[in-house]
């Protein structure tokens, strides 16, 4: 049997993948991605040209299936990153869709396309399983805060960060997932494509993510929705206009937000609308998940939870010491430890030395916790936390302010270099649309507005209004560009 995908092995007429009209059981997935294992034989490592198609998600089942590690590539990426991930990872193939028009560093591999003819032949037998410690897929993170790296993620993450998940989650095979999400990143790719595989259940992606389509999805069979905080704002937004989404939301057994920080207000405005709650788990690529708010868990809007089963979590303050306080207030660095770790960062032996503290990850990402257990994401250290006036202030709060103010669209604070206070705190704003003409905020307004729903000291010194905030293709705010 096969240990990563039982179902799999079962070879039954239980609907699979779908993407839009084209549709996959896991008799017919096992028969084509079968194959494609057979034609992938011993090569050390292939490229995936991650398309949102059924081709991208057979792909990677049948490069899993043959235990060669797979690197998906986002297909919008720019020359000059592709070139640097061609070289850094080294595939010997790419894999892709028939008519795909492969670019640069692509081109020149050997092309190996993704056929999903003869779905309905016999299923070969199965390839043996690697060791679950071998490396199942090499992800490159974001490019948030710099270059992506490359990471190695074994098999064992995989299976173990689902699992963890389907405890949390209560995801069983009678789950389908509503999908819109890319593929080349962890929560597209393992926790949307992986994920409904592992259990038996089956994912309905969208091609390119739509509220009409969510709405179509969840109305039709669709149990559960994953997405970034972009796509609730959207959601959040149109609920209030659209009555069929918001019954539709409303009707979805579980939500579930990631990759950055969902918004309060965007929380609120889903209640409000659709009386729907949505929850928040943490990952990275190096960790796959880490916390989760649990199905059958209070609601916990701002949280992202608790560790999930079989991981440890820690917190450590400046000096390097444990946070002993759970008082909700003392923000100290998430570290992890636990079986769901990545194995290293490829080809960069320093980088991967640096991200461990014993055997302790340092995610970089600065957090309380709370009696309860609950930890709540303050920011990246590296741009989310402001020194201002001897405070330490975390970004994200004062977005949150920002975000409540019905004149503000979108909302990111920086700190920058200050005489008097060390650093200041800048405001970016996106205003709201006002149809009825009504004037946009002015920056003492939004200032008084965090001094007043927060603290004094929190307030915006400089704002700056801008058309749109710059964003990469998961939506994180790419700040470092703000700065720029
Ligand atoms: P890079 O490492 O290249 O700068 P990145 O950190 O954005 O990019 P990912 O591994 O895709 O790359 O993202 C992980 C990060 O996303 C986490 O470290 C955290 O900062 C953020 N994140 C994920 N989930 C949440 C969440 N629920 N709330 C807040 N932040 C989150
Ligand atoms: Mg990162």
């Amino acid at each position: 049997m096969n240990v990563l995908f039982p179902a799999l092995s079962d070879a039954s007429p239980q609907p699979a993948l779908r993407f839009g009209e084209r549709a996959l059981s896991y008799r017919q997935l096992a028969a084509v991605a079968g194959r494609l294992a057979d034609r992938l034989g011993d090569a050390p490592r292939v490229a995936v040209w991650a398309t949102p198609t059924l081709e991208t998600a057979v792909a990677v089942v049948g490069a899993l299936l043959a235990g060669v590690p797979a690197v998906p590539v986002n297909p919008k990426i720019g020359e000059s990153e592709l070139a640097h991930i061609v070289s850094d990872s080294g595939p010997s193939l790419v894999l892709s869709e028939p008519d795909a028009d492969l670019p640069g560093a692509l081109a020149a591999l050997p092309r190996l396309d993704v056929d999903l003819s003869g779905a309905d032949e016999e299923v070969p037998p199965l390839p043996y399983e690697p060791d679950t410690e071998s490396p199942a897929l090499i992800v490159y993170t974001s490019g948030t805060t710099g270059p992506p790296k490359g990471v190695v993620i074994p098999r064992r993450a995989v299976a173990h960060t689902l699992d963890a998940l389907a405890e949390a989650w209560q995801w069983t095979a009678d789950d389908v997932l509503v999908h819109g999400l890319p593929l080349f990143h962890v929560h597209g790719l393992v926790l949307g494509v992986l994920g409904p595989l592992r259990r038996g259940g089956s994912v309905h992606h969208l091609g390119r993510f739509s509220t009409e389509g969510v709405a179509r999805e969840l109305a039709a069979d669709g149990t559960m929705l994953f997405g970034v905080p972009t796509m609730y704002h959207r959601l959040a937004v149109e609920a209030g206009e659209n009555e069929a989404l918001a019954k539709a939301l409303g009707g979805a057994r579980l939500l579930v937000s990631g990759s950055a920080a969902l918004p309060r207000s965007d929380h609120d405005r889903l209640a409000a609308a659709a009386g729907c709650r949505v929850i928040e788990r943490y990952g990275m690529t190096e960790t796959l998940m880490n916390t989760s708010v649990r199905a059958d868990g209070e609601p916990a809007p701002g949280s992202v939870g608790v560790p999930l089963p079989g991981v440890y979590v820690r917190l450590v303050d400046e000096s390097g010491q444990a946070v002993e306080d759970s008082d909700g207030e003392t923000v100290g660095e998430i570290q992890v430890r636990g079986p769901n770790l990545f194995v290293e960062y490829l080809n960069r032996p320093d980088a991967t030395t640096a991200a461990f503290d014993g055997g302790w990850f340092r995610t970089g990402d600065m957090a309380t916790r709370d009696a309860a257990g609950n930890y709540r994401i303050v920011g990246r250290k590296a741009t989310d936390l402001i020194k201002s006036g001897g405070y330490k202030i975390g970004a994200g709060e004062i977005e949150n302010a920002l975000l409540e103010h019905p004149g503000v669209s979108e909302a990111a604070v920086t700190g920058e270099p200050d005489e008097d206070l060390g650093e200041r705190i800048v405001a970016w704003i996106v205003p709201a649309p006002a149809p009825d003409g009504a004037p946009v905020p002015t920056a003492a307004e939004l200032s008084d507005h965090v001094a007043r729903q927060l603290a004094p000291h929190k307030r915006p010194r400089v704002v700056h209004f801008l058309e749109a905030l710059p964003r990469n293709d998961m939506g994180k705010i790419l700040k470092r560009d703000l700065r720029a």
